[in-house]
């Protein structure tokens, strides 16, 4: 690895280099970085670190990337929701299935920010695609909307959608400068009583396979897991090195097993959703209690589950804000310390 540079010394790049990364356009800017700081990131040279360095003083701009230090500490990112399915479920788009046009996604989402969410304190939007249907959707999203970032992968009910066809697509968006994470993978085994959801068996064998294709592609892991703590684990402990940037993402077992993951693993973080508000989620407000503050990471898991006083309408990520209220009343500490934290864990997780 190079040096650490100062910032002064960042500024040092030749003008004509400079120049020629200079992007025209505030969206082009945020793609050419993210795709420059990827490729930095992987080179493994160190470059990576000059060029976060560069971006900050030389540009002067202010993306999700790196926030200037007088920016709003109550800032948030919404790390783990379905923007396709939101934007369904509000009537803001068709129950399109992959035969959205980009100007109908474009022009869904600005609607739903200026008309629903309303909050000018969403900074960024992790996107997670875990079925096929809505994988090609948020392609489209990414591509066109700057704060928002995508997940790709086969949730595990939905195992049986794994070809080998989908495979191959999903490691071509994971070539995306805008995708964050595989996910969400794992194991579920909450009775669905009249479903056909994927056996055990079929489960465990993508999610193996999902853990190794997210590793060979260098990405961060999004974990889906129900009622299936001691499979879980033990695959997990199998299959991942005990670093790799992992969000189980909204908890619902136990304490004990919250932290026998954090034990297990230095990078995993717990999300919880809005969940933890429901009156009857007690013992759920027991696992907000155990997980140290450095380990959470704020989602809607929107669509589904919105949080009171909006139980039972559809979830978006402007509901953020009640989880962090909650968890900031269950563990007793200040909201703003919620948010700057969770931040700060968004950056260590998704690199945003
Ligand atoms: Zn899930």
């Amino acid at each position: 690895m190079l040096p650490a540079l100062t910032s002064s010394e960042g500024t040092c790049l030749p003008s004509n280099t400079a120049r020629k990364l200079m992007p025209t356009t505030d969206r082009d800017l945020t793609a050419t970085w993210k795709y420059t700081l990827h490729t930095l990131y992987h080179s493994g040279t160190g470059l990576f670190e000059f060029c976060l360095i560069l971006r900050r003083d030389f540009f002067h701009t202010s993306s999700v990337y790196d926030r200037s230090d007088d920016s709003d500490m109550t800032s948030y990112v919404d790390t783990h929701c379905n923007i396709p399915n939101i934007l369904t479920k509000l009537n803001l788009l068709g129950n399109s299935n992959g035969t959205t046009t980009q100007t109908e996604i474009i022009e869904a989402f600005a609607k739903m920010k200026q008309d629903v969410i309303k909050d000018k304190k969403l900074e960024a939007i992790v996107s997670v695609a875990s079925d096929s249907e809505s994988q090609l959707d948020t392609m489209h999203l990414i591509d066109n909307v700057s704060e928002a970032f995508g997940v790709f992968g086969i949730h595990p009910l939905y195992a049986q959608q794994m070809t080998e066809e989908v495979v191959e697509r999903m490691e071509s968006y994971m070539k995306h400068p805008k995708t964050v994470a595989w996910g969400e993978i794992g194991l579920d085994y909450h009775p669905f009583p009249g479903y056909n959801y994927a056996a055990p068996d079929l489960q465990k064998e993508t999610f193996i396979r999902q853990m190794s294709l997210a590793i060979k592609h260098e990405k961060p892991i999004v974990i889906h897991t129900r009622e299936a703590e001691a499979d879980t684990l033990d695959l997990m402990k199998k299959h991942l090195p005990r670093d790799w940037p992992l969000h189980v993402h909204c908890f619902t077992d136990s304490p004990q097993f919250a932290r026998d993951l954090i034990a297990e693993f230095d990078n995993l973080f717990i999300g919880f959703t809005g969940v933890i508000t429901f009156k009857n989620s007690t013992d759920l407000r027991k696992v907000v209690e155990v997980v140290p503050l450095d380990r959470l990471l704020l989602e809607t898991d929107g669509p589904f589950m919105a949080p009171i006083p909006h139980r039972g309408k559809v979830c978006h990520p402007g509901h953020v804000p009640f989880i962090a209220d909650q968890i900031a009343k269950t563990k007793q500490v200040p909201v703003d310390l919620v948010y700057s934290t969770c931040r700060a864990n968004t950056k260590r997780m998704y690199r945003l």
